[in-house]
């Protein structure tokens, strides 16, 4: 009864044709991305507008219905779809997808939550702006997921994580009421930020409805350069002469291990190994620069002499075309495709400080090669920002079943040698409902006291994705 007094009231806020109740509608939304876990919920509700959210959370408030915001469902941590109760809606921003201001003179774009990421990325382009955000779920993630997960991607190194790229936040808040906040500002030291509480808060403390962010001027020329090194720290070393030479115009910096190379050549044999012969780790090296293209290649040139000269490095390619340095972009973001096409794995998504980085892969290989003899690490990652995909494949001959059975106790041990080392179990994805506990053993009791007393004040119903990160 209460719940047909709920819905009826919701298809007279956004219409009839919003509010999903058919399983075969809902279902699509209540899978998560890596198809390990379904929900349900008692329906989908997508809203137009920012009023109408507003007007949804205020009957979720009166009727009391959780709410479980959802953008493009890509995240990885179950921290877009319902538990099984069946008592929450998936609230879809979805047809939130204006793009309702560009301002080149100050170089922001205001855009509401459901907007597609490449999209914004698009419309920064048609004004010759970058909106550096970029990341291989792009074509479909949406920037309110973006926001609340503080997402990461490939140009962090140059221009910083989602948070660091919003001016600006309208919000509607556990209450139903509207947080104003699309502020173009640079500079606003009025009191506490509210607008970096939600960012990253995976939806547990309101509604983000629209955003303005920071776009730059295009970068003339992108290179990319692919180099073969011996060890993590030979990498580091490359890292810190790549900083000391380039400063800013560097803009990518990635380390794989020969391993995970070795699986996109097993399963995308199409994709060619650019190097006459195998070394233990390579690095993709990018620069981005607003000046002619001799002005990044005479850098780029220098720093690969310098590391061949030094020992750093002992081989080394230059994309001389878009074409060439896609092919070698290519081989990094086949990663992860690769990994799962060989079979199942367990993932760590990983920060440290850059400098304990390669200490942490040699203790922590050899503590799992201890316990789990065998195992296949598939390190990679974002050496730049010190956060790893610091991946564990079962050994080939085993049963990947059993090994996967022990996945918990591969946790453990991995996320304590991160504790240990003063890093960070989740670098880029969140907490959601994957890691909700397991941050309990590593936050210190301050730090949870403060996130619960923040999640009390302004969600005190706790109707705001319950059941995700705390
Ligand atoms: C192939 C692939 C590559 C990826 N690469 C990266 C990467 O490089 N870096 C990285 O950081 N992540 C990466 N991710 C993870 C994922 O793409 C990001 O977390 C992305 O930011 C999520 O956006 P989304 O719109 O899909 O959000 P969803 O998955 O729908 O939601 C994510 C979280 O945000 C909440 N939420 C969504 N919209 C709102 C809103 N408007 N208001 C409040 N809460 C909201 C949800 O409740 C949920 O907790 C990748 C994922 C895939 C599948």
């Amino acid at each position: 009864m209460k719940n047909t007094e709920f819905l009826d009231a919701c298809r007279s806020a956004v219409g009839a044709a919003h509010v999903l109740t058919d399983e075969a509608d809902k279902a699509a939304y209540l899978t998560d991305q890596r198809q390990r876990y379904t929900g349900t919920a008692l329906a989908v509700i997508k809203p137009a507008d920012t009023a109408e959210v507003a007007a949804v959370v205020k009957l979720c408030v009166e009727f009391q219905i959780p709410i479980v915001p959802q953008g493009g469902n890509t995240g990885l941590v179950l921290g877009s779809v319902p538990d099984q109760s069946g008592q929450a809606i998936v609230l879809s921003l979805k047809r939130l997808n204006k793009i309702r201001a560009v301002d080149p003179l100050n170089h922001t774009i205001t855009v509401e939550a459901g907007c597609v990421l490449q999209h914004i990325q698009e419309a920064a382009a048609a004004e010759q702006r970058l909106l550096p955000l970029s990341l291989a779920a792009e074509g479909s993630c949406t920037i309110g997921g973006n926001l609340s997960t503080n997402a990461g991607g490939t140009a962090v190194l140059r221009y910083g994580n989602t948070r660091e790229l919003c001016l600006g936040l309208e919000v509607v808040t556990a209450q139903g009421e509207i947080l104003h906040g699309l502020r173009g500002l640079r500079k606003d030291n009025t009191g506490y930020d509210l607008r970096d509480l939600f960012i990253g808060a995976e939806g547990t403390l309101g509604i983000i409805t629209a955003a303005v962010l920071k776009i730059f001027p295009q970068p003339k020329v992108q290179l990319t350069a692919l180099a073969a090194v011996q060890t993590p720290a030979a990498a580091l070393h490359l890292l810190n002469l790549a900083q000391d030479r380039c400063g800013a115009l560097l803009t990518g910096f990635e380390l794989m291990s020969d391993l995970c190379l070795q699986l996109v050549a097993r399963h995308f044999p199409q994709l060619p190994f650019p190097f006459a012969e195998r070394h233990p780790h390579y690095v993709l090296l990018e620069l981005s620069d607003s000046e002619a293209a001799p002005h990044a290649s005479t850098l780029l040139e220098a720093v690969i002499g310098d590391a061949l000269e030094q020992n750093i490095c002992q081989d080394a390619v230059l994309a001389t075309s878009t074409a060439q340095s896609r092919a070698l972009w290519q081989l990094r973001e086949s990663i992860s495709s690769a990994q799962a096409k060989e079979g199942k794995n367990i993932k760590h998504d990983i920060a440290l400080p850059i400098s304990r980085i390669a200490e942490f892969i040699s203790v922590t290989d050899a503590l799992l090669q201890e316990h789990f003899p065998g195992c296949r690490n598939v390190t990679f990652g974002h050496l730049g920002d010190g956060n790893l995909h610091y991946n564990v494949s079962p050994p080939v001959a085993s049963c990947a079943e059993q090994f996967i059975e022990r996945q918990a106790d591969i946790n453990r041990l991995v996320h304590d040698s991160v504790d240990r080392m003063n890093g960070s179990i989740s670098a880029e994805h969140g907490l959601g409902a994957l890691k909700r506990e397991e941050i309990l053993r590593y936050k210190s009791p301050v730090e949870i006291a403060l996130m619960k007393s923040i999640k009390q004040a302004l969600d005190p119903l706790n109707l705001m994705n319950p059941g995700k990160v705390i």
